[in-house]
């Protein structure tokens, strides 16, 4: 039970740093909660005391492309279905491809708020790039570096307005 946040996605763009950086975030550890299935992992984030869980999905592996995308849209069901925000991560580096755009639709038609965080936005030029990710209308959207951290506090704040 309580506020869950969902962390989708295609593969590489980030989403396990992005969850392992917000699960670093946490000023009390509570960690008995954690804990790995085998598509999705579950962790508890504390921001300035509003404590939420977090999804991170997409921990399989598939040889086929067919079986793979599949397994993605599977994920992604799962997650709108027990989440109340889904925190969308794209690739700058890779631009908007057509499995983001494939992805976005069907947040789209999910009538949960949907944060797109646009990662890897490690430098000022990435910055700059990022901005094409405007097009795909999602309201927030975030630019992070979840490597180095940079945007997740924002984020933060974000989601725990809603809580
Ligand atoms: P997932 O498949 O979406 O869970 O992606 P991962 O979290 O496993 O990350 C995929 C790759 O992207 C790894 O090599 C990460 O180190 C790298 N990565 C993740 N976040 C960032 C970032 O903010 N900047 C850069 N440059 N690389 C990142
Ligand atoms: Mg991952």
């Amino acid at each position: 039970s309580g506020f869950t946040v969902a962390i989708v996605g295609r593969p590489n763009v980030g989403k396990s740093t992005l969850f392992n950086r917000l699960l670093e975030q946490r000023k009390s550890i509570v960690d008995d909660f954690s804990g790995v299935t085998r598509d999705r992992q579950y962790g508890l984030c504390d921001w300035n005391g509003k404590i939420f869980n977090v999804i991170d999905t997409g921990g399989f592996v598939s040889r086929s492309e067919d079986v793979f995308e599949k397994e993605i849209r599977k994920q992604v069901k799962i997650a709108i279905d027990e989440s109340d925000i889904l925190v969308f991560v794209t690739d700058v580096t890779a631009g908007i491809t057509d499995l983001d755009d494939e992805m976005a639709q069907v947040l789209r038609k999910s009538r949960k708020p949907v944060f797109l965080v646009v990662n890897k936005v490690d430098n000022s030029e990435r910055q700059l790039d990022a901005t094409e990710f405007y097009v795909l209308g999602f309201d927030p959207t975030f630019f992070l570096s979840s490597i180095s951290g940079s945007g997740t506090g924002e984020l933060l704040d974000e989601i725990t307005l809603r809580i």
